[in-house]
C-alpha cells in the first residue's frame, strides 16, 4: 500500500511544480493564436472583448489584477492599445511584463507595417507613428505572430518548449493550406475596389491584390458625416458610370452595429455589402477568419 501511494503521489507533485505560464493578451485575435501555440500549457486571458473596438477598450479595474498576475503580456503594438493599456500596466506594478523584459511581447515585431507616416500629423485623424496597427487582417501575418509568440513562450517556459514548437508547426501547416485555398478563391477579384468603413482591411487588400483607398470614415477614428458619405458614394458612382473601374465594389465594414447604414448608399448603387466582424468571435452570425475571403468574394457559405 505504501508503495502504491508513492507511485500516485509523486507524479502529482511533479505536475504541481510546473505551473502553467499565465498569459494575458490584449485582443481576442491575438489570443486565438496564443491558444494555438500554448494549448493546455498556458492559462490565457484576453482583455478586450471580441465585440469591442480594439482602439477603445473599456478598461476595467479587474484588468489590473489580471496584469498583476501575468507571466507574459502579448500586445499588438503599433499603438493599437495606446488609448487604454499604459495606465493599466502602470497600475499592475508587475516587473515581469514591463517593456524590455522577456514577458513583454509586441506582436507586430517582424511585420512589414503599412501606412507608416512620413511625419506625424494628428490633424489627419487617429494615425499611428509605427503605421496601421491592423496587420492581423492579412492572415499570413498570423504566421509571423505565431512564431514570435512561440519563441517568447519557449524562453519563459523552456520545459514546455517542445510542445510549443510542435503546436507552431501544426498551426503553420494548417494556415498554409488555408492561405492557398483563400488565394484561389479571391484570384478572380484581383484589382477590384473595396470600400471600407475604417482602414482596418488594408493588409487584407494588399495580401489579395484588392484596391482599397476609399473609406466611409473621413479620417481614421472620425465617424462619417453625411457630406463625406455623399462624396464617397458619388465618387464610386461616377467611376462606375465612366467605367474607370470594374463595377464590383464591395463595402466591408469592421463591425456590424449601426455602421451597416453608412454602407447603404454603396449597396444601392450596385456594390456588394459585406458586414464583417474584425475578430473571429466578434459575432457568431458573421463570418470568422475562414469566412472573410468567402464573404468578400461573394460566395455563399
Ligand atoms: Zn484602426
Amino acid at each position: 500500500m505504501k508503495n502504491l501511494l508513492g507511485l500516485f503521489v509523486l507524479p502529482l507533485l511533479v505536475v504541481a511544480a510546473h505551473a502553467k505560464l499565465n498569459v494575458v493578451v490584449t485582443t481576442p485575435d491575438l489570443a486565438s493564436i496564443a491558444r494555438e501555440i500554448g494549448g493546455d500549457q498556458i492559462e490565457l486571458t484576453a482583455l478586450a472583448r471580441p465585440t469591442e473596438d480594439p482602439h477603445f477598450v473599456d478598461a476595467k479595474p479587474s484588468f489590473i489584477v489580471k496584469l498583476n498576475k501575468a507571466g507574459v503580456l502579448l500586445e499588438g503594438g503599433a499603438e493599437l492599445e495606446i488609448g487604454w493599456l499604459p495606465p493599466l500596466l502602470q497600475g499592475a506594478r508587475n516587473p515581469k511584463i514591463q517593456s524590455g523584459t522577456p514577458g513583454y511581447v509586441l506582436c507586430n515585431e517582424g511585420i512589414t507595417m503599412l501606412e507608416v507616416p512620413a511625419t506625424l500629423d494628428r490633424s489627419k485623424g487617429d494615425v499611428h507613428a509605427s503605421g496601421n496597427p491592423h496587420f492581423m487582417s492579412d492572415p499570413a501575418n498570423g504566421k509571423i505572430v505565431a512564431k514570435h509568440i512561440a519563441s517568447a513562450f519557449c524562453q519563459l517556459d523552456p520545459k514546455s518548449c517542445d510542445v510549443f514548437k510542435a503546436n507552431l508547426i501544426s498551426f503553420e501547416n494548417r494556415l498554409d493550406a488555408k492561405l492557398s485555398e483563400w488565394r484561389k478563391l479571391l484570384a478572380p477579384h484581383k484589382g477590384k475596389e473595396v470600400v471600407t468603413y475604417h482602414n482596418y482591411w488594408i493588409y487584407f487588400a494588399k495580401a489579395f491584390d484588392l484596391k482599397m483607398d476609399l473609406y466611409l470614415e473621413p479620417k481614421p477614428g472620425i465617424p462619417p458625416t453625411p457630406a463625406h458619405l455623399a462624396g464617397a458614394s458619388g465618387r464610386s458612382h461616377r467611376e462606375n458610370e465612366i467605367g474607370q473601374h470594374k463595377v464590383d465594389r464591395r463595402a466591408a465594414l469592421p463591425k456590424p452595429e449601426d455602421r451597416r447604414n453608412s454602407g447603404e448608399p454603396h449597396r444601392r448603387r450596385g456594390a456588394g455589402l459585406a458586414v464583417l466582424s474584425h475578430d473571429e468571435q466578434g459575432n457568431p452570425k458573421l463570418p470568422r477568419l475562414d469566412g472573410f475571403p468567402r464573404e468578400v468574394a461573394g460566395e455563399k457559405f
